[in-house]
């Protein structure tokens, strides 16, 4: 840790941006419709008034603010860099303590940067002259730092630039922590558009009160995308800039069946969408009477259709849907909606709700995911610290090395176990990599139940414990997993991702996102040849389960459980009931010849229409 660390202050004034995009001398450019085309996660229709959540630390966008409020947002600055500055004090005495003077030398320095009046007073200076937000005033204060840092011939200045970086995200922390309590003031129904949402955003958000989400990043399988199926409305994710193309109250369009959205529609845009929600909603009339009917194929084979829920509370939209069951419970956002870890009384209420309302069919909880996209509120140092938090300390591996809070939710679970009749409630553990991580997990699941059973707490001493099956490893050794677990349940959004080693969370690389990849069916393939050889139950709960152009595919691979959000259920049920498994079969048979992702793609769609002609482009409003 060499280099510039102490303060010393530049001389010279900052350069102040000058006017955002739609504004000239204070007034709004008029908008024309632009129309803009993401990835479509979630479907349906959604026609509103865009509520815009800019939560970006590193681009933020130039409001203004009136008069009036000027010396709020003074004091909103003032507030925002003494905070920043007791925490680096506070960092400055632990790091001194736990690695010594040197490594304490950066927070000193960032401490002399946030002391120094040639970079503070010009922020101030922005906020009186411009009437310009207080982070607004920071951004632009920092980023003038950057340059300057970045403008310097010695290179042990140019290298503090991340140091500037770094610091502003700490003020600006303090700010957006603020800001992102716009979300509370959501009064209305309105979309909600925003750079990303995070799991505990998208968890708190009023259900209602949302008619959709736009998001610039994010890929097919995010959390954004699952919330919105869970909440019912239309997302559409990865539309590159759009929170820099609107503003509250701008006029949006989404539809979650192609991905496009539409800013500022025309009078005959909207009368067209208008057309296209009420046939859709006709479409879903004729969906919802299927929800009575047996899920088998034209041949008379059954197949288990269940329901994917984040909480309890989606377990009505699943039965209604026609869903047997809960295929997959993620129990992780149990502690997204907290600031806190869950109690053990927590966990067994929320697993005793979804007893009550199952009414006997089943439910399959997943020990908490976290770690990757999905960080609790007192995971933040993880967040910061971890470069590659996909490839991270997530799921089984965070259980593994928290052994307490790990034991508080097999408890809850196993104590809710007792409430069903046995085999009802089972417990599956996340992202197993290696066998010694699945009998570290069975172990430490047995030490709970013989805790409980000292206590004289009932359980289901049968308890089925599964893994999920989506990483390459458990995958291509499924075979010897088998040994160690009652069943599999193929999570595809994460074994697609590592896989192709394609972040399912980049927008950027979303077009190499595709299950139906020929690696990815050759694992498919392997793990349920590996189920049926020990005799163990395989099902499939990622995002597969639900897309139709998947369905023959998977059923024809052999597979006869799927697990899916409600939202999907119907639709899959539909094709379910319209092609037998010979037919299947062949198609799977045919694709899995196939090599290339997009070739596999288009030959599934054209087989999958001429079971149901509208599969993909009936709600879609280009045909
Ligand atoms: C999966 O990876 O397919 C899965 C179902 O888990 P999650 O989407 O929660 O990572
Ligand atoms: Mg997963």
């Amino acid at each position: 840790m060499s280099g510039v660390w102490a303060w010393g202050g530049l001389s010279g004034r900052g350069r102040w941006g000058g006017c955002a995009r739609g504004e000239a001398g204070g007034g709004r450019i008029e908008q024309r419709m632009m129309v803009m085309k993401g990835i479509a996660v979630s479907p349906g229709i959604a026609v509103g008034e865009c509520f815009v959540l800019d939560e970006e630390r590193r681009r933020i966008p130039r409001r203004t603010v009136p008069l009036a409020q000027v010396p709020v947002e003074h004091e909103r600055l003032d507030r925002a860099l003494s905070a920043s500055r007791a925490e680096l004090m506070e960092l400055n005495g632990r790091t001194r303590e736990d690695l010594g003077e040197e490594a304490a030398k950066i927070f000193a320095f960032h401490l002399g940067m946030l002391s120094d009046p040639t970079l503070t007073k010009p922020m101030h200076e922005l906020v009186e002259k411009e009437g310009v937000t207080a982070e607004f005033a920071v951004y632009t204060g920092f980023n003038a730092l950057a340059d300057r840092f970045a403008a310097m011939k010695d290179a042990a200045f140019r290298t503090k630039v991340d140091d500037v970086h770094d610091l502003a995200m700490r003020v600006l922390k303090h700010l957006i922590g603020e800001h992102s309590s716009k979300l509370k003031e959501l009064s209305g129904e309105a979309v909600l558009v925003a750079r990303d949402l995070t799991p505990s955003q998208a968890f708190g958000l009023e259900r209602g009160k949302v008619l959709g989400f736009v998001t610039s990043t994010g890929g097919k399988t995010g959390h954004v995308g699952i919330f919105a199926q869970a909440m019912g409305i239309p997302a559409v994710v990865g539309c590159a800039r759009v929170t820099e193309r609107v503003s509250d109250g701008t006029v949006v369009i989404v539809d979650g069946d192609s991905g496009t959205v539409i800013l500022d529609p025309d009078q005959a845009t909207l009368e067209r969408y208008k057309r296209l929600q009420e046939r859709v909603a006709l479409f879903n009339i004729g969906l919802k009477e299927l929800a009575e009917l047996p899920c088998v194929t034209l041949d008379g084979v059954p197949v288990d259709l269940m329901g994917n829920i984040g909480s309890p509370e989606e377990i009505p939209a699943v039965l209604s849907a026609g869903g047997q069951g809960v295929g997959l419970y993620r129990t992780e956002y149990l502690y997204l909606s907290n600031d806190r870890e869950p109690t053990e009384e927590e966990h067994f209420q929320a697993y005793k709700s979804c007893v009550e309302l199952l009414k006997g069919k089943p439910v399959t909880i997943r020990t908490m995911d976290l770690g990757a996209d999905k960080y609790a509120g007192d995971q933040g140092e993880q967040e910061a610290a971890e470069r590659n938090p996909m490839l991270g300390r997530r799921s089984i591996r965070l259980c593994l090395t928290n052994l307490g809070m790990f034991k508080r939710q097999l408890r809850g679970i196993l104590r809710a176990s007792a409430l069903a009749p046995a085999g009802t409630v089972r417990v599956m553990f996340p992202l197993v990599t290696n066998i010694e991580e699945m009998r570290r997990a069975r172990f430490f699941l047995n030490d709970v139940m013989e805790d409980l059973r000292e206590e004289g707490v009932g359980y289901d001493g049968d308890i089925k414990v599964g893994m999920m099956v989506e990483v390459p490893s458990a995958a291509i050794m499924a075979e010897r997993f088998a040994e160690h677990a009652d069943f599999f349940s193929i999570g595809t959004n994460d074994l697609v991702q590592y896989t192709l080693a394609v972040d399912r969370t980049n927008e950027l690389v979303a077009g190499m996102y595709n299950p139906a990849n020929p690696a990815v069916i050759q694992l498919v393939k392997s793990v349920i040849r590996a189920g049926r050889e020990a005799r163990i139950p395989v099902s499939c709960c990622g995002e597969a389960a639900g897309e139709l152009e998947q369905t023959m595919l998977l059923l024809g691979l052999g597979l006869r459980t799927l697990s899916a959000s409600a939202v999907h259920l119907p639709t899959v049920k539909r094709l379910i009931r319209s092609v037998t498994i010979s037919q299947c079969e062949a198609v799977a048979e045919k694709a899995a010849s196939i090599d290339s992702d997009v070739a596999v793609s288009r030959y599934l769609r054209d087989q999958t229409r001429k079971m149901i002609p509208e599969a993909f482009d009936g709600r879609s409003v280009e045909d």
